[in-house]
């Protein structure tokens, strides 16, 4: 992402906000309109039906509709859920909330994550995907056909493709929500690979919160563009894995702020971009004033498998386990795709990549149980 102005960052987080509120909130049936356009509203019979699929996608980020693409191409007529402020995320997921994409392939400008997620979208649905924006609050995969439930529908489906997401943590202090006075989107992000070369930061002080791997390789990767890195962490040791510790340590532009937490981001002026933080060290107290332009968390991902209720198998951080280089469940004919079973890359391209996966997958898990009547090409 490429930081822009705050104001057009509002009117972009309005736009996707007020696309998703123009949506009947229980069962807006979209196929054919973007939902970027006006949704069709579903009457009051298409809230009671009960449907039946043979792939049936959880989810509306990179990973859900490149399943999607691939699914209806095959000519399996996937039903797409693809959720109601779901983790309080528009339609279109991640993405959704930042401007310019400028990694992912064949858009040599960069492309608004919003543009390009209602370009997904139309792909879709131009293959024949049928889209409900609607959450699922519930499955059951105790026994096929699976089960997958909102609050106005229930899906019977062959097979079940999860592709949720996950939602990077934020803290809260003053001047760190979006706004007034905020510098959300405007110095501080949660997703240094895909914000760190905005020019905003480059041979600027910058700094990084927490102490696991992924702030080890964010502050590493920052090193690239800022002057210097501070890794601000909360204790006096680092849990991340020794060889990301060493890695950022060794670093001369990397500095450490032990045992200390932000309490406070200031800019510079009323309107300027961020200037600095309030840095308390929590063994002292004591607060200290540290200027950098840039601020990036590092505190964790929550991967969105809470209406999953334990039937899939996850890791201890909630992540759905897949087995390695498929996108296979521990339940058979169940496949997951993107960040909700992906800790490590977390990209778009690389969502849309294990979406593919998962629809090939659902789609050879199809014909060998004899159910499936179109074909991939
Ligand atoms: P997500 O994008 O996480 O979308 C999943 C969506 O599914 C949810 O948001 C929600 O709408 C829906 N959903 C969730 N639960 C349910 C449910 N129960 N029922 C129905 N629907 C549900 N990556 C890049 O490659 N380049 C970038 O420049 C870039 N910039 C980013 C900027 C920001 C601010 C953020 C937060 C992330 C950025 N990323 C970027 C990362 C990228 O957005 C993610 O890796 C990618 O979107 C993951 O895709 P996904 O398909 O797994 O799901
Ligand atoms: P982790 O949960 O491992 O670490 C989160 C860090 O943020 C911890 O140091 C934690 O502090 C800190 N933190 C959490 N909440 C707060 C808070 N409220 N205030 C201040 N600090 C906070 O998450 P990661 O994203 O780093 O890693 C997730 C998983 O992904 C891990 O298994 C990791 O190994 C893996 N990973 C692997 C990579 C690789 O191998 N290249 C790269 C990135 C991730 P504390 O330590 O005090 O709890």
């Amino acid at each position: 992402m490429r930081f822009s102005g705050p104001n057009k960052l509002r009117s972009l987080l309005k736009k996707a906000r007020s696309a998703a509120a123009s949506f009947n909130s229980s069962s807006s049936s979209s196929s054919s309109k973007s939902f970027a356009t006006a949704p069709k509203v579903a009457s009051a019979m298409d809230e009671l039906q009960a449907l039946k699929t043979k792939v049936c996608i959880i989810g509306s980020g990179p990973a859900a509709h490149t399943a999607a693409i691939y699914a209806a191409r095959a000519e399996l007529k996937p039903i797409l859920f693809e959720g109601w402020m779901a983790n309080d995320i528009a339609p279109g997921g991640q993405l959704t909330t930042t401007s310019d994409v400028e990694n992912f392939p064949g858009f040599p400008e960069g492309i608004l994550g919003m543009e390009l997620m209602d370009r997904c979208r139309s792909q879709s649905v131009r293959f024949g995907t049928q889209i409900f924006t609607e959450t699922v609050s519930k499955v059951d995969f105790s026994t096929t056909p699976f089960k997958v439930y909102t609050d106005a529908k229930t899906v019977q489906a062959d097979t079940v493709i999860v592709a949720t997401g996950a939602v990077a943590k934020r803290l809260v202090f003053p001047g760190s929500g979006e706004g007034k006075g905020g510098f959300w989107n405007r110095g501080i992000s949660a997703c240094a690979v895909c914000d760190g070369a905005a020019p905003i930061f480059r041979n600027k002080p910058l700094a990084v919160i927490g102490g696991g791997d992924s702030a080890m390789e964010e502050a590493t990767f920052l090193t690239k563009y800022g002057s210097e890195v501070n890794i601000i962490h909360r204790r006096d040791t680092f849990r991340a894995s020794k060889i990301m510790q060493n890695r950022a340590l060794s670093n001369p532009k990397i500095k450490v702020l032990w045992n200390s937490e932000v309490v406070e981001a200031y800019g510079e002026g009323e309107k300027g971009p961020l200037a600095g933080l309030k840095v308390k060290n929590v063994v002292t107290g004591e607060v200290s004033d540290l200027k950098v332009s840039g601020l990036f968390f590092a505190i964790g991902h929550e991967p969105a498998t809470k209406f999953l209720d334990g039937q899939l198998e996850l890791h201890p951080d909630g992540y759905v386990k897949t087995k390695p280089g498929t996108t296979e469940t521990s339940v058979r004919g169940v496949f997951a795709a993107g960040d909700v079973q992906d800790k490590k890359y977390r990209q778009a391209v690389t969502a849309a990549g294990t979406g593919c996966m998962a629809a090939l997958e659902a789609e050879h898990y199809l014909q060998e149980i004899g159910s499936q009547e179109g074909k991939t090409d």
